[in-house]
């Protein structure tokens, strides 16, 4: 089956294919780093970090950028309130997101570009965009004339031929000619930090850090431009004006949108005070895999309600998967293989495969691994599993793996290592033999408490992390 995604410009599900090299050249929207990111920025990095595996998982190579903007409104706020410059305030965050991005697996982007250092690209962008007409100064600011780019509205599919001047649809507070014009540059105001490369003093207005940075790394078309819902308008619609009116190209083929992670109907946000950072989970006990594995279980262009309790599910289901592996790895089945156990496995990796190239149906791609465990695990106990259908069933987890990432437990910093546990087990074992209980009955009880959970089954011990 081919890959396809649906594409909010042409609002149709499409095969995709880069359109050369084989290699897709992918930009995202990253963080703005004024603050620790929340889980629900978090649902669209996770979901940038399932586009990169899928697209890997099909053979294609990557060239994908991601942005950090790290100068904007609320960062000169806080930056200011903590007598800070915004470099030092940004790169606090910046490093956090970094660390929590990592602690949920999530790949890195080729380049990850900050904003600050790009101002001289974007000034001179927007002097091109000058000299093609399309922009006009007041007070010192330079802004987009809308009106002279007649595709606005394409992305977002809004027809804006009823807004008049003063019916506002931009947040910004500078003066324009249109409610639909934006700033691309937003003259100095006392106190703030300022550039002053050949647009007049001042900083960039936010949209066109991405227009800038997208076609210096990857060219004037891109394959795919990805961001959160909320960004299509204004956001992508304004990054495509800038680009498309300073190029005379397409500025990229698809466009994916992943939806919100809400809290109670209304979407998780800073504003409203709804929102978890990972860190406030991590204190509650939840591991990195539970947040990630809730995050990838729902398909991206739907919603999904964040509950504690579906974090609880989370852990159930990645515990489940867990045990199963560790039985096949560890129980002895008979040798040989059955016929019906290696057909269930291919038609497991085909469902689950399908479903990806389904526009990355995650949720349809772990039903067809649940069902593959339920059904094979019936047939252990019921002894129809061959040691052959032991490999084929790793093969599917693995495949599943590479994708969910959430088999391997998060080694926390105190842990203790793989080898200290099996020196341990060892000993017990040899204390048992000279029949010396209390010392394995110790021995047992120390790894509990380093989180290590023994089973004696009838092939020997097995153990896993709690
Ligand atoms: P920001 O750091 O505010 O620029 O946002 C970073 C990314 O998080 C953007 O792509 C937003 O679309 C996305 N985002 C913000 N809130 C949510 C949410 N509740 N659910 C999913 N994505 C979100
Ligand atoms: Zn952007």
């Amino acid at each position: 089956m081919p890959l396809r995604f649906f594409n909010t410009l042409t609002l149709a599900t499409e095969e995709f294919t880069p359109q050369r090299d084989n290699t897709v050249r992918m930009y995202t929207c990253g963080p703005t780093v004024y603050d620790f990111a929340h889980i629900g920025n978090f649902r669209t990095f996770t979901f940038y970090d399932l586009l990169r595996r899928v697209l890997k998982r099909r053979g294609f190579k990557l060239d994908h950028v991601m942005n950090i903007t790290d100068v904007e409104d609320k960062i000169i706020r806080n930056a200011m309130a903590h007598s800070q410059s915004i470099g030092e305030y940004t790169e606090t965050y910046t490093r956090a997101f970094l660390e929590d991005s990592d602690a949920l697996r999530l790949g890195r982007p080729e380049h990850m570009v900050r904003a600050t250092d790009h101002i001289k690209e974007m000034a001179e962008a927007i002097d091109g965009l000058t000299s093609k007409g399309c922009t006009y100064e007041k007070d010192g600011s330079i802004y987009f004339r809308i009106s002279t780019f007649p595709e606005y509205g394409k992305l977002s599919h809004n027809d804006f031929t009823g807004i008049r001047a003063g019916a506002r649809v931009d947040v910004d507070t500078y003066d324009k000619t249109d409610a639909r014009d934006f700033a691309l540059w937003k003259a100095a105001k006392e106190g703030e930090p300022s550039w002053d490369e050949g647009a007049g003093p001042g900083r960039p207005g936010w949209h066109i850090e991405c227009s800038v940075m997208a076609i210096k790394y990857l060219g004037e078309t891109l394959d795919i431009h990805a961001g959160g819902v909320d960004l299509t308008f204004p956001h992508h619609e304004n990054e495509i004006a800038q680009a498309e009116a300073l190029t005379g190209k397409p500025f990229s083929r698809f466009w994916l949108h992943s939806e919100f992670l809400m809290v109670e109907g209304q979407k998780m946000s800073k504003s409203l005070g709804n929102y978890y950072t990972l860190r406030d989970l991590f204190a509650q006990g939840y591991s990195p895999e539970c947040v990630r594995y809730l995050l990838a279980s729902v398909p991206y262009r739907k919603a999904l309600n964040f509950t504690i309790e579906g974090l609880k599910s989370a852990a159930t289901a990645i515990e489940r998967l867990r045990n199963y592996k560790l039985r096949l790895e560890t129980a002895k089945f008979p040798s040989g293989s059955n016929d019906e156990m290696q057909a269930r496995a291919a038609r497991a990796s085909a469902a689950f495969e399908d479903s990806l190239d389904d526009d990355m149906n995650t949720a349809q791609a772990l039903a067809a691994v649940f069902e593959f465990v339920r059904d094979t695990n019936t047939a252990m106990d019921a002894g129809e599993f061959r040691d052959a259908d032991a490999a084929s069933a790793l093969d599917v987890l693995e495949r599943f793996d590479s994708l969910f990432d959430v088999l391997r437990p998060s080694i926390k910093s105190d842990a203790i290592a793989d080898a200290e546990v099996e020196a341990l087990i060892a000993e017990r074992t040899r204390a048992k033999k000279s029949r010396d209980f209390q010392r394995a009955d110790r021995i047992r009880q120390e790894l509990l408490e380093r989180e290590i959970v023994l089973e004696d089954t009838k092939d020997g011990v097995r153990w896993k992390r709690k």
